[in-house]
């Protein structure tokens, strides 16, 4: 199974293009390929990323078609919306049915599912968000891999393992050689068309260096290629779209003012602002989020930072746990629980009914069955793991980081087997 379904062109407009995925039609923009009707083309995040032969994608489709409607049927099963719990307000049920129907939820609404603590609520609020996410969604899952190519950060990041200050890391720097036989392996060997290419703030990885990575990267793989390489001078971003860049993990951690600076001694929320909207501009798909269970922060923090990132565009979601490292300031604090990110994955989902909300690994390493609950509540996205397991070990940005020790084909296997479990199409159909 690899981790896209080609699908056939229906229409071209421009460079928007519709295409046919068993009857079901979806629209992406082609930057990179001349095509026509009748072409066959795979799409990551809404870009087509490959075209590809008319045998291939038959032989593909064929192996795909049965299981294609498989999934759809176990997805439609496990998100039905139906309850019989009598206990619950009024209130709470009226924001829930708002939500269903595809309208949106205020600030106090979302507050208010927050603060619930009731167990009913909480399977309600749940069931809602995977609702919502098969009806305007379905069961597209997006499958990327991430290569952690630095270690070295000249940020000071106050929650995070890998700034500057902590001088018991062992730092590491991959090669570009090294980095495009990851990336080959993780695309020629288990079908990846979506690659994450993330570091700290590196600035001995020159801006040329990464720009030249990019398009030795897609000179050789077609794949949607995201990057998470932090702030670097507005140049590079315009032209790492230009050799083909489409989307940047970039984060603000929290949308609260003060608390920002507490946490970024070297940054400003404002500036963190600028660039989000400056990469909006040149084209790029964001995803972006926050940390959930920071010292200071409260309900109205979290639905804030929520906010802010709808607001901001976000095309993808990244929120995930606080996890204090003992190598911080920060490491006398204590991590949230699942349930609270849960929760706040779930409102999130009824916030936004159209985002991809990622699972994170933060999660996943507070608990390891976490990714098939997130998954269950409005979540629709995950990451694995490429950097190779020695170097993994050392992007010790919390403690006891999960994936990191795994292999990638134990990664791959486990993947595939979950999202079957819950009828998911390991697959990002586009938009
Ligand atoms: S969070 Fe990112 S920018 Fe901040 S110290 Fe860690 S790697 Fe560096």
């Amino acid at each position: 199974m690899c981790y896209a379904i080609p699908g056939n062109v229906k229409s071209i407009s421009d460079n928007l293009i519709t295409i046919d995925y068993f009857g079901e039609e979806r629209t992406a923009r082609n930057d990179f390929y001349a095509l026509q009707v009748g072409d066959y083309v795979y799409a990551q995040g809404g870009f087509v990323v490959q075209k590809i032969g008319k045998k291939l994608a038959e032989e593909i489709l064929d192996s795909w078609k049965e299981l294609f409607f498989e999934l759809k049927e176990t997805d439609t099963r496990l998100s039905k919306l139906h309850h019989d719990k009598t206990t619950i307000s009024k209130g709470f049920l009226k924001i829930i049915s708002k939500a269903t129907y595809g309208g949106s939820i205020s600030r106090e609404e979302a507050v208010r599912l927050l603060l619930s603590e009731d167990l009913d609520e909480l399977e309600v609020l749940h069931k809602s968000a995977n609702f919502i996410r098969q009806k305007f969604l379905g069961n597209a899952c997006c499958v990327h891999g991430i290569v952690e190519f630095s270690n070295n950060c000249m940020c000071q990041c106050a929650y995070c393992g890998i700034n500057r200050s902590n001088i018991n890391l062992t730092r590491y720097r991959l090669t570009p050689k090294q980095i495009r036989d990851i990336v080959g392996n993780a695309v020629e060997r288990f079908g990846f068309k979506g690659i994450v290419l993330q570091s700290g703030e590196d600035p001995s990885y020159s801006s040329k260096e990464i720009l030249n990575l990019i398009k030795m990267i897609m000179e050789h793989y077609p794949v949607f290629l995201f990057l998470s390489v932090g702030e670097r001078e507005d140049a590079f971003y315009l032209r790492a779209f230009e050799a083909g860049a489409r989307a940047v993990l970039f984060r603000f951690e929290t949308s609260d003012d003060a608390l920002y600076a507490k946490l970024h001694p070297h940054s400003s929320l404002k500036e963190r602002m600028r660039y989000l909207k400056l990469l909006k501009n040149i084209g790029y798909l964001i995803a972006t989020g926050s940390l959930i269970g920071l010292p200071q922060q409260n309900v109205e923090t979290i639905i804030d930072d929520f906010l802010l990132a709808k607001e901001l565009g976000a095309d993808m979601y990244s929120f995930g746990p606080f996890i204090p490292h003992p190598g911080t300031p920060l490491s006398g604090y204590k991590a949230p629980d699942v349930g609270s990110i849960l929760k706040a994955l779930s409102v999130l989902r009824l916030i936004d009914p159209y985002g991809k909300i990622l699972v994170t690994t933060a999660l996943e390493s507070l608990y390891p069955k976490a990714k098939r609950q997130a998954l269950l509540c409005g979540a629709n996205s995950v990451m694995l793991n490429l950097t190779p397991t020695n170097f993994a070990a050392l992007y010790d940005i919390y403690p006891s980081r999960a994936r990191g020790d795994i292999s990638l084909e134990d990664q791959v296997t486990e993947a595939q087997l979950l999202l079957r479990s819950i009828g998911r199409a390991p697959t990002d159909l586009g938009l």
